[in-house]
C-alpha cells in the first residue's frame, strides 16, 4: 500500500517535471514588432495587398517575439504544434485588420500568422497557447495606439522627413514607451520608418523598458514617413 502510494507520487513528480520541461521559459521578454505598410510597399521589392483588400493606413503587427536579455532568441520550439486556423476563428477578422500580410503573392494571412506562431509563438508555450498568443499581440497593439501618438505630435505619414528624436519623442509622449526604430529604404534609397520594437514582460502582459535593443538597420537622422 505504502509502496503503491510512493510510486504514485513518484509518477506525479515525473509528470510534473516533464510538463514543466515542455513549457519551460527560455526567454526573458518579448518584442512586439509593428510594421508601417507604406515602408514595406515602397521598396524595390514592392508588396502585394492581402486578398481581403488594401489594409488600413496604420501600423500593422509583424510579430510578438520571445527574446533573451543577451540579445539571442529561441525559435521554432515546437515543430509538432503547427498553426491551426480553427483555433483562432474568432480572431480572424481582427487579424486581417490588425496583422495584415503584405508579402507577395497576395495571401489571406494564414501563411504569415502561421510563420509567426511556429517560429516565435511556440517558444512562449509557458504563457500562451495559439489563441492566447494572437489575442495578446492584438491587445498589446491596440493598447499602444502608435499612429495617434505620432500624428497628435505632428509626425504624419505624408512623405515628410523627421528626426529620430522627433519620432521617438512623439511615441514616448503618446504611449508612455520608447520604441526601437528600424528603417529600410524606399526605391530612391531614402531611409524611412519601417518597424517599431516595443518590449513586453515575460508574461506577455505589460509593456516594459527594453532590456536590450535589437541589432540592425539604424535610421540615420533624416527619416521619411511615407504615405500608404
Ligand atoms: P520573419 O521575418 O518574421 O521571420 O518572417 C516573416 C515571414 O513572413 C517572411 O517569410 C515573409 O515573407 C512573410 N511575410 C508575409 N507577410 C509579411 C508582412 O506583411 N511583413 C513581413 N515582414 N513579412 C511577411
Ligand atoms: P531580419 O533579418 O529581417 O531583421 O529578421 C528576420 C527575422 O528574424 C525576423 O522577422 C524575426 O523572425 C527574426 N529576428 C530578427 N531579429 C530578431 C530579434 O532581435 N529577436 C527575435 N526574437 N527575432 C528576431
Amino acid at each position: 500500500m505504502a509502496a503503491a502510494g510512493l510510486s504514485l507520487s513518484l509518477l506525479l513528480v515525473v509528470l510534473a517535471v516533464a510538463a514543466g520541461r515542455a513549457a519551460a521559459q527560455d526567454y526573458d521578454f518579448f518584442y512586439l514588432v509593428l510594421q508601417w505598410p507604406g515602408s514595406y510597399c515602397d521598396t524595390k521589392q514592392s508588396c502585394c495587398y492581402p486578398k481581403s483588400g488594401k489594409p488600413a493606413a496604420d501600423f500593422g503587427i509583424h510579430g510578438l517575439w520571445p527574446n533573451r536579455d543577451d540579445g539571442s532568441y529561441p525559435q521554432n520550439c515546437s515543430p509538432d504544434n503547427a498553426f491551426n486556423p480553427s483555433k483562432v476563428s474568432d480572431l480572424l477578422s481582427s487579424l486581417r485588420a490588425k496583422w495584415p500580410t503584405l508579402a507577395c503573392p497576395s495571401g489571406d494571412g494564414l501563411k504569415f500568422w502561421g510563420h509567426e506562431w511556429e517560429k516565435h509563438g511556440t517558444c512562449a508555450a509557458n504563457v500562451f497557447d495559439e489563441h492566447g498568443y494572437f489575442q495578446a499581440a492584438l491587445r498589446l497593439g491596440d493598447q499602444l495606439g502608435v499612429l495617434a501618438a505620432l500624428t497628435s505630435n505632428g509626425v504624419n505619414p505624408d512623405g515628410g522627413y523627421y528626426t529620430l528624436s522627433q519620432i521617438k519623442g512623439a511615441i514616448s509622449q503618446g504611449t508612455g514607451f520608447e520604441p526601437y526604430v528600424e528603417c529600410n529604404r524606399d526605391e530612391a534609397g531614402n531611409s524611412q520608418l519601417y518597424q517599431l520594437y516595443f518590449c513586453v514582460d515575460a508574461a506577455g502582459d505589460s509593456f516594459v523598458e527594453c532590456p536590450v535593443l535589437p541589432s540592425g538597420r539604424p535610421c540615420g537622422n533624416r527619416i521619411e514617413f511615407p504615405a500608404f
